[in-house]
């Protein structure tokens, strides 16, 4: 079985129920829906269906509502050519005229915030436009590079000051519509600050009226103010996502894998887990097999440590969905199965309370005494989370009686998990159920060392307690 997880994202070219299920059978662990895209209607039969294919499989399977956050789009809704030395307008909506060549803009208030000098890029900066003449509401750009313009692609304006919010009026209701399906994470597009970051989990916790088992926010890291206080938005994020793709034209394209790699090891320390994303086997998108610099990409970002990788449009719209999927486990499975994934340093995490240094002294105890599992309980999946970002060689082992967390381990690396009934909440007896079904299984064997950590026994006045067991 991989450590590392993939997130695919499911649209038209994966949607059907036995799509889905092909692609979790090739390693899938968590189904991303792009609220960019889709209407309710069409995301809740997404959502049904994941339930049922959930149901059916016997590992955690994740469903992760990816919210549009203020992200500015084409509004023209057929495609249209543009080729370079070319002058359009770009205007929005309410501007919009009847003809001629026009970038139509769907949001308010960017055509008129545009000035002279200033880039729009279009679909991940393929296609790039300079501000030439300002008009009262609209602009009109020459074309740097051409391209086909296509409906819904995004929209960049990166030297432009514009005056928006995180959560969108759009973003609101998918949010609501989200948590009434019960999705195990919600991901947060073009977040600036931590302070987003918490409001969203305040209005989570009173739109549910509970305050445990909330879904898991992602914040997706893609642009320059993200970056600059990266520090506070891991410490407020339940997971980071490097969204490559804003990121590379918010920022520089050549910096985009040196912030990947700070932003893994920032989340490393933090034992947050992280998600690398975007373009990661683009090509398949039209080609059954990926070029080498892609599998180099999927290779290193598991050299890397990173819990998860993701495919956007190789598995929503692509071609070759199933095999995009395929073709990312075999290279994960040989990443892993080499030494070069190892963890060779060890990462000065940050301890937040005693119970995280049971953990982490657990880690140590796997170690020196070469066993050849670590079996935890874990509620809310902080045990597991940290005991994962150890990455340790030996099998981690979670048993949980809370079903939010047993989906929500689906993103956490190499963690394997085991649901029970709350009523068995004798962790003694769940921690023998687990040793048990791996023996059977054949992962352990008579003799094999396990290093237990039982949690916090209600009644008992320890942290934790941890201890070696050898199977019997
Ligand atoms: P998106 O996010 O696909 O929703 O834009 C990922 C990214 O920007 O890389
Ligand atoms: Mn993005």
């Amino acid at each position: 079985m991989k450590k590392t997880r993939i997130v695919a994202t499911v649209g038209p070219a994966s949607d059907s129920k036995e799509n889905m299920k092909k692609i979790v059978e090739a390693g899938v662990n968590v189904f991303r829906l792009n609220f960019s895209h889709g209407t309710h209607e069409s995301h809740q039969l997404i959502i049904d269906k994941a339930k049922e294919v959930r149901e059916e499989i016997k590992r955690p399977l994740g469903i992760l509502a990816d919210l549009q956050g203020p992200r500015i789009r084409v509004g023209n809704t057929e495609p249209f050519e543009i080729e370079k030395g070319e002058i359009i307008s770009v205007s929005d909506k309410k501007t919009a005229s009847a003809g001629g060549k026009e970038l139509i803009i769907d949001s308010d208030g960017v055509a008129s915030a545009l000035q002279v000098g200033e880039r729009i890029l279009v679909e991940d900066g393929v296609m790039r436009l300079q501000v030439v003449e300002k008009l009262e509401d609209s602009v009109r750009a020459e074309v740097k590079n051409g391209g086909m313009i296509k409906p819904r692609k995004g929209i960049n304006v990166p030297d432009t000051k514009l005056a928006f919010g995180a959560v969108t009026e759009k973003d609101r209701k998918d949010l609501e519509f989200a948590l009434k399906n019960e999705v195990d994470f919600v991901a947060l597009s073009f977040v600036s600050n931590a302070q987003e970051v918490i409001e969203t989990r305040e209005n989570i916790k009173r739109i549910l009226g509970r305050k445990d088992s909330l879904p898991q926010i992602v914040v997706k890291v893609e642009r320059k103010e993200a970056i600059d206080n990266i520090d506070e938005i891991i410490e407020a994020a339940d997971i980071v996502m490097v969204a490559r793709g804003d990121l590379g034209i918010e920022l520089a394209e050549s910096k985009v894998v040196i912030y990947q790699k700070e932003i893994i090891a920032k989340c490393l320390r933090s034992a947050k887990p992280v998600i690398v994303a975007t373009q990661m086997l683009d090509s398949m998108i039209n080609n059954p097999i990926p070029t080498r610099a892609e599998v180099s990409d999927v290779s290193n970002a598991v050299i890397d440590h990173t819990d998860a990788v993701m495919l956007s449009g190789e598995s929503a719209n692509g071609k070759y969905p199933v095999e995009a999927v395929e073709t990312m486990t075999q290279i994960i499975q040989d990443t892993e199965d080499s030494p070069f994934d190892d963890m060779n340093m060890k990462y000065d995490n940050i301890v937040y309370n005693d119970y995280d240094s049971v953990i982490n002294s657990a880690h140590d105890l796997a170690v020196t005494s070469g066993a050849k599992a670590i079996v935890l309980f874990s509620d809310a999946g902080t045990s597991a989370r940290m005991m994962a970002h150890h990455r340790p060689e030996q099998m981690i082992l979670v048993a949980t009686c809370n079903p939010k967390t047993y989906s929500q381990m689906s993103i956490v690396w190499g963690a394997r998990s085991y649901l029970f009934e709350c009523n068995l909440n004798d962790r003694e007896d769940m921690i023998n159920e687990v040793i048990e079904l791996s023996k059977k299984a054949g992962r352990l064997q008579f003799g094999d060392k396990v290093v237990v950590i039982l949690g916090k026994i209600p009644g008992r006045k320890d942290v934790a307690l941890t201890g070696i067991r050898i199977v019997e």
